[in-house]
């Protein structure tokens, strides 16, 4: 999949809408369209890397600091107590979108008849 096919990047850029929580020069995050939890939200690098199998020695700043990005969305939507960070590389692991994204999950104990999608994914 190439960048200009991606709807990670064409989210990223604003061609496709999104549900924004953050946004910088690098990492973008937004509410996922089909959460599996009460409260869903991706947070990706601006960089298209296809698979997190592709990561490189240039992209380990950048997905460091989408894991404070994911610490900081989760505490602005009050379940920094309780979240899951969960990334799939690779069709066979799940992944279905092909720019690495995070799943920030949480929000369980708000919404009890949710409770089963704790197992996410
Ligand atoms: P994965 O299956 O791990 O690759 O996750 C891809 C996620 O992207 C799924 O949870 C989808 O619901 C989500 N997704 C796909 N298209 C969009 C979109 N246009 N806006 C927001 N989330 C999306
Ligand atoms: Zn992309």
């Amino acid at each position: 999949m190439e960048p200009q096919n991606c709807v990670f990047c064409k989210i990223a850029s604003g061609e496709i809408p999104s549900k924004k929580e953050y946004e910088d020069d690098e990492i973008f995050a937004f509410h996922d369209i089909n959460p599996k939890a009460p409260i869903h939200v991706l947070v990706i690098p601006k960089k298209h890397i296809p698979r997190l199998v592709e990561v490189s020695e240039d992209d380990v700043e950048v997905l460091g600091r989408c894991q404070l990005v994911a610490a900081q969305v989760a505490k602005k939507l009050n379940i920094g107590d309780a979240f899951r960070v969960l990334t799939a590389s690779g069709e066979a692991a799940g992944q279905s979108v092909f720019h690495t994204h995070y799943h920030i999950v949480g929000g369980w104990q708000e919404t009890p008849e949710m409770e089963v999608k704790k197992e996410f994914p």
